[in-house]
């Protein structure tokens, strides 16, 4: 089976919309998502891009703020200062990689962690990792939604996370194992990578590194999430995973594209929706192993912190 990711997305975007269209029905405003991007990286500005069509689609107001390469640290979070006091503006993306001089951590730090729509501010990823009720990076959650929505039943699955980045990996193998899966974590240092995967009922693979998953590295009847996202000289995209071998033995795989990318901003856009409405109308954070549309419903959330 293949895990259209496409679809998926779409049903997420579905849900976004008329939540937005319930929160505009409620209070009069609409959600802001302040878009911050410096430099002059392509890859960047084309991902910028796709978000700023998918905001609209849905209703999402955004704001740009785009700066030359020059931009200081100082002005860097002189900004993100701001826009954390903008009562308007309820998430803020600040669109990575940043520009040399800059320093990534203490950007990040710098944006208010309820208006963190990435979910990566320290105290939302110690949230995550204390199994208190968070923000949930955006490519991890997409990828337990693509799980969920397909009925992949994780708890007591041998989970492998390949990758352990802040942004995808680590966070992953939190969500995981807050579904009590059991889980794994493989990296540059593990000793015989192909002896992990081959165990793993769920293998999620963030390595960027094309095709490095093979069909033999497969367990018969896996679940494959293929994050990678990597462009050959051809000018071909491909995941991580050698798709036509895995897909042989894997009962379900995400293509690329198509699989775990469109989820990315779909997560963005719900994330962004749970921050609006939590600043607008109160109310508490969602626990990690909760995915449940539920906040875009309007109902209350199950947890409050
Ligand atoms: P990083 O480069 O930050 O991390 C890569 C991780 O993979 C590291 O932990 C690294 O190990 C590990 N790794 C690299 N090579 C190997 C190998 N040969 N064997 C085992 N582990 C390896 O990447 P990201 O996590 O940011 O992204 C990973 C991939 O996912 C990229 O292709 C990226 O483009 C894609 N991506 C896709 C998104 C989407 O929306 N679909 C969103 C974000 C990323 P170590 O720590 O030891 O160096």
């Amino acid at each position: 089976m293949v895990l259209d990711g496409r679809s998926v997305a779409q049903k997420v975007l579905g849900e976004v919309k008329a939540g937005v269209e319930r929160l505009r029905a409620e209070t009069g405003a609409s959600p802001m998502l302040a878009v911050v991007l410096v430099g002059d990286f392509a890859p960047s500005k084309i991902y910028v891009a796709n978000k700023k069509k998918a905001t609209d689609s849905v209703g999402i107001a955004t704001r740009d703020y785009v700066y030359p390469e020059g931009l200081t640290q100082h002005e860097l979070v002189a900004l993100l200062g701001s826009l954390n006091a903008d009562r308007a503006v309820h998430g803020i993306l600040l669109q990575l990689p940043l520009v040399p001089g800059c320093d990534e951590d203490a950007a990040i730090a710098a944006i208010a962690p309820e208006k963190d729509v990435d979910g990566l501010h320290p105290t939302n990823l110690g949230r995550l990792l204390a199994g208190a009720p968070t923000v949930v990076p955006c490519t991890p959650a997409g990828c337990l939604e693509i799980l969920d929505h397909y009925g992949a039943k994780l708890e007591g699955m041998e989970a492998v996370v390949v990758g352990r980045s802040r942004l995808v990996g680590k966070p992953l193998a939190q969500l995981l194992l807050a579904r009590h899966a059991t889980v794994t974590m493989c990296h540059t240092r593990t000793r015989d990578l192909a002896e992990h995967t081959r165990r793993a009922d769920v293998l999620c693979v963030a390595a960027g590194r094309a095709r490095m998953i093979t069909g033999d590295m497969v367990k018969e009847g896996a679940w494959v999430i293929d994050v990678g996202i990597n462009r050959l000289e051809t000018g071909r995209l491909v995941g991580d995973v050698d798709f036509d071998s895995a897909s042989k033995r894997a009962q379900a795989i995400t293509p690329v594209p198509g699989g775990v990318g469109p989820m990315t901003i779909a997560m963005l856009l719900r994330n962004t929706l749970l921050a609006a409405r939590r600043q607008l109308l109160g109310g508490g954070l969602r626990p990690p192993s909760d995915t449940s549309p539920q906040g875009l419903r309007g109902q209350s959330p199950r947890s409050n912190t």
